[in-house]
Order: structure tokens, then C-alpha cells, then sequence
């Protein structure tokens, strides 16, 4: 990354001054450079080094880019708890009801932010329902994927981050929350009964047109909550307001419903399922390969292998084979009872284990009511 080579070529550059110093002081004093703890050739080593930095340095001046892979130029530096490393992101969407995946991708970018719309799409195609409903974790909350998502007629449930306007109310200071808005005079009104009245001028941030909402000085010199809403050195509050605000408004009030609530509480147990068995159980941790195109291979192979894992898991070999046959000569509906009745009953023996696992409650009787 260029702020790592610069900073790394600063240390070095440092270093060689160092010792350039010491040694002129030495020869001036006429001393012998036996005294110093670093060798010529240790010295030698750190001048071979900067001068890769700055050919590193040039490189990325080149190519016009903040960062570059010389093994594999389509891999990004991302971050993780302990440490940075140069990777992919592996995305999956799951079905809720069998865990299976039912789309994968590979994104280069070490969040999720712009992943929401491309994943939503991607299973809409492959599932064909039109009540389909994607859930994600705050990590896909971005308002502009939220709208794409809306415009394709897909229903999204994903939990907002915590943005700068919600952690201001853990602070002395007015969020953005404590300003409401009015529909129909197109203003905002703040804490002290005031009007923030919109300006002309729109202003452009990470690609999202703001409208902005301004009230005068004269209000804010004299008002008695001034402390409260404006720093030092602002005269006046200026708010912002997205131009498709009004979309996000109601998604805010839709993900407060129990509904809502209770899909994104299920969530983690649908997602996390196929990760968990991809690590602990296929072992698989890493790429392989290099380059986005082979990386994007080596990942569907993996999240098939998984599908196909859970899919023998789920009916058992025997089965399998059948199913086979069936595929082959489509007629998948001589069994679909067969694979629906040994599910079952696999669920109805393994009532007798839950037996003993939850110390005798009555697992087998409730499943032979369902039977
Ligand atoms: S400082 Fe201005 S914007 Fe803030 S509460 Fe007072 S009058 Fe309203």
C-alpha cells in the first residue's frame, strides 16, 4: 500500500541519515569506525532496500493506484482483527429453509457496503420468487443499495449502522434523529422550535446528491440550547438530507416492527451455517489460486462442494442416487414424496436421541403427532 512504502521508505531514509551522521562525526574526530554496532554491509542492505521502495513507490505513482499486488493484481489489502492481508471477499446468499447457497461472488473490496443489490439480484434470478425477502447484517447497510434493491422490487431487512448521527446521542450533542423532518413544508425543525428552511445549493457526497437545510444566526446566537447543538465555532446549524431520504424514512420505521426484528435475529443462524461448515468441516480457510478470475472458480467450487455435502446430508446416498436417476430422466416428482418421507422419518428416530439429551422430555411423541 502507498502509505506503508512511504512510510516504511521514511524509516529507512532515517536510519541511513543516522549512520551517515555517525560516521561523518567519526572520521572528523578521526576515530575508527570499529566503534559503530552496524556493518558496511548492513548499511549496503538498507540503501538495496530503500531504493526497492522507491521503485515500489514510482510504480504505484504509475499506475495511478493506492495500492498493488505484484503476485496477484486483482487481490486488495483488507483488514482483519489482528492483522492486514491481501484477499478477496467471499460473498454467499443462503435459503433460509434447506442452507443451501444459492448464489456466490467475489468482491475485491474489504467491506460489504456495496454488495447488497449484486447478491439480491443474483438469488432473485436463481430462486424465481417474487416474495423473496434478503437479509444481511449491518455491514450491507448502505441507503443507495437499499434503494437499488427497492427499484428491483426486492424486499430488503438489513439492521442500520451505527452512523455519525447515532453516536452523537451517546455525546452532549444534538444527533440528527432529535431534528425532525416535515413532509410537507420540506424543512426540518429543531430541538428549540425552529425552522431549518432548505437552500438552494445541493451538495455532492460519495456519490449521493444532499439537499441542504440551513437556519440563521440570529436564531442560534440567543438560543438557550446552543451548547447543545453547536460547536464553538459554528455560527448557525446546517443539516443534509439525501434527495431519496424519504425511501430510507420508511425503511427506518419498517426494520423497528417485531417482524423485522425477529428476521434479523434469525439471520445469523442461517448464514453462519454454511461458513461454519466450510471452515471446521471442509478445512477451508483460503484461495488457492490467484487472480480474480481463477479465485472466482475456486470459490463456487468450494460453495458447491458444500451444496453437495448438505444436500447428502440432508437425504442420505441411496436417495441420491435416485435422484440422480430421476434427474436423468426428468421425472423429479416419483421423488419428491420418497426424499419428503425419509427426511421425516430420519427427524421422527432422532426424536429418541433428543430424549436423552434433553434428560427425558418427549421429543418422539411430539414428532409421532406431527407424523
Ligand atoms: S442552536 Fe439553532 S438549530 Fe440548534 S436548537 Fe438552537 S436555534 Fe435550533
Amino acid at each position: 500500500m502507498k502509505k506503508t512504502v512511504k512510510k516504511d521508505l521514511a524509516k529507512i531514509e532515517e536510519e541511513i541519515n543516522n549512520y551517515m551522521t555517525i560516521l561523518e562525526t567519526l572520521d572528523k574526530e578521526d576515530k575508527h569506525h570499529t566503534n559503530l554496532k552496524i556493518s558496511k554491509e548492513e548499511i549496503e542492505k538498507l540503501v538495496e532496500k530503500k531504493a526497492q521502495f522507491q521503485k515500489d513507490l514510482e510504480l504505484l505513482n504509475t499506475l495511478g493506484e493506492e495500492q498493488f499486488n505484484k503476485t496477484d493484481h486483482d487481490a486488495t489489502s483488507m483488514s482483519k482483527p489482528s492483522h492486514n492481508l491481501m484477499a478477496y471477499n467471499s460473498q454467499i446468499a443462503v435459503d433460509h429453509k434447506y442452507k443451501f447457497i444459492v448464489a456466490t461472488d467475489i468482491s475485491t473490496n474489504g467491506h460489504d457496503l456495496d454488495q447488497l443489490h449484486n447478491m439480491a439480484i443474483k438469488s432473485k434470478e436463481i430462486i424465481e420468487n417474487s416474495d423473496m425477502i434478503v437479509t444481511a447484517d449491518k455491514g450491507y447497510y448502505s441507503t443507495r443499495e437499499i434503494k437499488k434493491c427497492i427499484e428491483d422490487g426486492i424486499e430488503t431487512i438489513i439492521p442500520p449502522r451505527c452512523t455519525a448521527a447515532n453516536k452523537k446521542i451517546k455525546s452532549a450533542r444534538f444527533s440528527k434523529n432529535q431534528f425532525t423532518y416535515n413532509h410537507l413544508d420540506d424543512c426540518y425543525i429543531c430541538p428549540n422550535n425552529q425552522i431549518l428552511s432548505k437552500i438552494k445549493k445541493q451538495y455532492e457526497r460519495n456519490g449521493r446528491m444532499l439537499d441542504v437545510y440551513r437556519i440563521s444566526s440570529t436564531y442560534c446566537k440567543v438560543c438557550p440550547l446552543k451548547q447543545n447543538c453547536l460547536s464553538e465555532v459554528t455560527p448557525n446549524k446546517q443539516m443534509y438530507r439525501w434527495e431519496h431520504e424519504d425511501i430510507i424514512d420508511d425503511y427506518v420505521k419498517k426494520m423497528k416492527t417485531p417482524q423485522a426484528k425477529k428476521i434479523v435475529r434469525k439471520r445469523g443462524s442461517i448464514v453462519e451455517h454454511p461458513f461454519g461448515t466450510i471452515k471446521r468441516t471442509l478445512g477451508w480457510d483460503h484461495f488457492l489460486v490467484r487472480t480474480k478470475k481463477k479465485v472466482l472458480g475456486e470459490n463456487a467450487l468450494i460453495m458447491f462442494t458444500y451444496n453437495f455435502k448438505r444436500l447428502l446430508n440432508l437425504i442420505g446416498i441411496a436417495l441420491f442416487k435416485k435422484l440422480c436417476i430421476a434427474i436423468k430422466e426428468n421425472n423429479l416428482n416419483q421423488i419428491r414424496e420418497e426424499i419428503a418421507a425419509y427426511i421425516l422419518m430420519s427427524a421422527y428416530y432422532m426424536a429418541y436421541f433428543l430424549e436423552d439429551i434433553f434428560y427425558g422430555q418427549d421429543f418422539h411423541k411430539k414428532m409421532r403427532f406431527r407424523r
